[in-house]
This record gives C-alpha cells, sequence and structure tokens, in this order.
C-alpha cells in the first residue's frame, strides 16, 4: 500500500525472510537460461554503489561462480553509460537509491525508460529512503525491494525482506503469469519451490 497509493498502478507484494533473500528471489526469476541446453550468455546492468551483501551477490555468486556477467554502471547519473551497457542478452537493469552507504543516485525516470525501451524490466532497492521519501513505482520502476530490517526496522530489530511489483512487467522471459503479477507468481511457486519466506 506505502509503495502503491497513487501512483496510477497496480501492485503486488512479497515478504521474504531477509533483505538479500528478496534481491536473490528476484534477480534469478529473469537468469533462467531460456534454452537450457544451448544456455545463451547472460548478463544484466547494476549501478557499482550497491549494499556489500548484493556487490559479493553479483559479483561473486552471478559473475564469477555462474557466469552472468555484471556491467557495473560507474557514474550513474550518466544515461549514456547505462545505454551503451545493454544489449540483446542483457535481462535486467538494477539501481540502489540512494545507495548504501555512499548515496549513489540516477534518474529513475530515465532509466526505467531505458528499461522498457530494451523489453526488460527496472529494479530498484530502495531500502534507504523507505516509502516515507521515495516511491519508485510512481517514477517507472518495475520492482521495488527493500530491507526491511533496516529503516523499516529500526536497523535490527527484525530481518525482513519485501518485494513490491507493478502488475505486467516487462521482461524477456517466456512466462506469461510471471509478467502478468510478478509478486503472486512468485509466492506460489518460486517462494514455496525454493522457501525464502518470513517466519511467522
Ligand atoms: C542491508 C541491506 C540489504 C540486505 O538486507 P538484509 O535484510 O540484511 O539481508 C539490501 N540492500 C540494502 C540497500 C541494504 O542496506
Amino acid at each position: 500500500m506505502l509503495e502503491e497509493y497513487q501512483t496510477g498502478q497496480e501492485a503486488s507484494c512479497l515478504i521474504t525472510s531477509s533483505g538479500m533473500s528478496a534481491i536473490r528471489t528476484v534477480v534469478d526469476e529473469f537468469l533462467h537460461p531460456d534454452c537450457p541446453d544451448k544456455p545463451k550468455p547472460r548478463n544484466f546492468v547494476a549501478t557499482s554503489q550497491v549494499y556489500g551483501g548484493t556487490f559479493q551477490l553479483f559479483s561473486v555468486r552471478k559473475d564469477k561462480e555462474s557466469k552472468v556477467q555484471w556491467r557495473k554502471v560507474i557514474n550513474s547519473a550518466d544515461i549514456i553509460e547505462w545505454e551503451s551497457l545493454i544489449d540483446e542478452n542483457t535481462c535486467f537493469l538494477y539501481g540502489e537509491m540512494p545507495s548504501n552507504p555512499s548515496l549513489g543516485f540516477f534518474d529513475l525516470e530515465k532509466v526505467s525508460a531505458l528499461a522498457h525501451k530494451h523489453g526488460i524490466p527496472m529494479i530498484v532497492d530502495a531500502t534507504v529512503a523507505t516509502p516515507a521519501l521515495m516511491r519508485p513505482l510512481a517514477h517507472g520502476a518495475d520492482i521495488v525491494i527493500h530491507s526491511v530490517t533496516k529503516s523499516l526496522h529500526c536497523s535490527g530489530f527484525g530481518v525482513a525482506g519485501a518485494i513490491i511489483a507493478r502488475k505486467n512487467i516487462p521482461a524477456k522471459v517466456c512466462n506469461d503469469e510471471l509478467k502478468a503479477d510478478f509478486c503472486t507468481y512468485l509466492k506460489l511457486l518460486p517462494g514455496r519451490d525454493y522457501g525464502p519466506n518470513l517466519s511467522p
């Protein structure tokens, strides 16, 4: 509700066991090889200024261990740099804003428009801002991620994550249910199969 109201968007939400489980649950859905027998090279374009756990997930678990290339945006204010890193094997755009800890910013409307031009989703980790200060769905983002552990939970009284996605997101995956209602799809299938769910 906090992310959706007065955006003109319809959205759904999934709560997870941590911020990192939210990030992994989201990005993995867009990185499945289309054709497992002959996997195509895959990459994603993301701000280089990200939280340490995200940095390790992207650089070690994805780039190094899974051969999914992380194309780092060094100057996130430069839309030309974002565009130069995208090709037909780019699975999503990802930005942390403001970044933790260096408070990096980018033009969300312009970067989201770029994602949509290429038929891929714009994912924003908005943990530091919280919906009190920034609501990415109102500025073109498709998926918002929060580490609820941080500002939303007074930094560590509890550990949780949140995924909020608008309906009908663009993606280069052949899965109509995923695109129509991403969070409901996550809840029904990957959430059950992989089990990143929040403890009651
Ligand atoms: C802490 C943090 C995360 C990871 O959250 P956990 O709940 O600790 O797993 C992700 N993104 C940002 C921006 C963070 O500050």
